[in-house]
């Protein structure tokens, strides 16, 4: 059942006026903002409340409804064959971007001196973690994609069971349309949340005042990213939406905006997952089967935007410490940014840490981390919503190709 179209348009300016009204008041006046940030922390936990629940049961319920592992198989590839292309397109138009741009070059990095917090990644450790040795501790800790492995194990095994699955089965389908309920609820509260979020973010940052010049003395490189990231989720997803997916881009995309509000507000697609399998699903109407599959998958592996933003900022270090990279270099940086946003949790500013490995790998100094960090909180927002909004057109997509194959 879709809700109504009025009522989604009223809640959606609500939400809209939520972060719009939080942008004022951080920025103005930062100690208000952060006074309001309770509000956020409610709205952070009602999401993050669900997130473990709601990835099980709409992963075996997926799972189940598809029927054999076969099925499940070629959704599987073909999930990730869309995830796989459309974050090497958005790549490949970060590195064009920052080497027409070259917003690093000139910048003396002056600030990089200042220590920096290192976090070691390495994608082999990525890999273990996929399989959850306790699935009560992955739970605990919101780690999605051992949840994911788990479920969609469990689910095909409840397939393989028949009909002594069948009322396991009949209990998950009911526990998540229950779940359903309780996120279309939470939504009505998100304006106070995303409002709350906002304000204490920026109130956080110091307001306008002080994050103003923080900002412009990394502008071109926060316009860069910018850039790339609305010709990615303006230009080439909405044409993959229309082509392949066979959808209204604007219907679409006006009925994923609490999602893409939510994932602004929240800079975590983790967080967002129960409003982006709400806005697909009840409102946007891809089925469940593809949704549940596609969707939390996604959360933690298909960023986008994230992608984007680390090979930007990589080559934009490059250029500031004045390190000429080789075409061959920039060819490592395209596959390790790739990799480092697939290894990237979807929660706040993951990608930053991940970045390590593809500073590593083509030897750029750490340090350059420093000059990008007082903005990263912004820019993750907004790469936070092209990769939410990469999942949602990956969903349209996917249910267009398995209803045609
Ligand atoms: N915050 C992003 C997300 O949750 C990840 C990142 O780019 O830091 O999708």
């Amino acid at each position: 059942m879709r809700p109504s179209l009025e009522g989604g348009r009223r809640l959606l300016s609500w939400i809209l006026g939520g972060v719009v009204l939080g942008a004022l008041m951080g920025g103005i006046s930062p100690a208000s903002g952060q006074k309001v940030g309770f509000l956020g922390e409610i709205f952070l936990n009602f999401l993050m409340m669900l997130v473990a629940p709601l990835v099980m049961t709409s992963m075996i319920v997926g799972v189940t409804n598809l029927g054999d592992f076969r099925k499940l198989g070629r959704i599987g590839w073909q999930t990730l064959a869309y995830y796989i292309a459309t974050t090497g397109i958005s790549v490949v138009i970060g590195i064009a971007l920052v080497n027409v741009i070259r917003p690093g070059a000139g910048l003396i990095p002056t600030e990089a001196r200042r220590s920096v917090q290192r976090g070691e990644f390495s994608f082999v450790q990525v890999v273990v973690g996929f399989v959850p040795k306790n699935i009560f501790e992955a739970m605990v800790e919101m780690k999605v994609l051992p949840l994911i492995v788990f479920s969609l194990l469990f689910g095909g095994a409840l397939s393989a069971a028949g009909e002594r699955g069948r009322t396991a089965v009949d209990f998950f389908r009911a526990v998540n349309e229950a779940l359903m309920k309780l996120v279309h609820l939470i939504m009505y509260f998100a304006p106070l949340g995303v409002f709350g979020l906002v304000a204490a973010r920026l109130g956080k940052a110091g307001g306008w005042e002080e994050f103003g010049p923080e900002l412009s003395r990394v502008l071109s490189y926060s316009l860069t990213v910018l850039l790339g990231l609305t010709a990615h989720g303006a230009l080439v997803l909405p044409l993959i939406l229309w082509t392949l997916g066979g959808r209204r881009v604007v219907t679409y995309a006006s009925r994923m905006s609490p999602a893409l509000l939510t994932a602004f507000s929240t800079a975590s697609s983790s967080a967002t997952l129960p409003v982006t399998i709400e806005c697909v699903v009840r409102r946007n109407e891809v089925s469940e089967e593809v949704a549940g599959f596609v969707l939390p998958l996604g959360a933690t592996v298909n960023m986008d935007g994230t992608a984007l933003y680390e090979a930007v900022a990589a080559i934009f270090i490059a250029q500031a410490y004045n390190i000429p990279l080789s075409p061959v270099q920039q060819m490592v940086v395209f596959l390790t940014a790739t990799l480092a946003s697939i290894g990237a949790a979807g929660i706040p500013q993951a990608g930053l840490v991940t970045m390590v490995m593809v500073l590593k790998a083509v030897d750029l100094p750490l340090e350059g981390i420093a000059m990008i960090l007082t903005v990263d909180w912004l820019l993750d927002r907004f790469r936070t919503t092209v990769n939410v909004w990469g999942d949602s057109v990956g969903s349209a997509v996917l249910e267009r190709v398995r209803s045609r194959t």
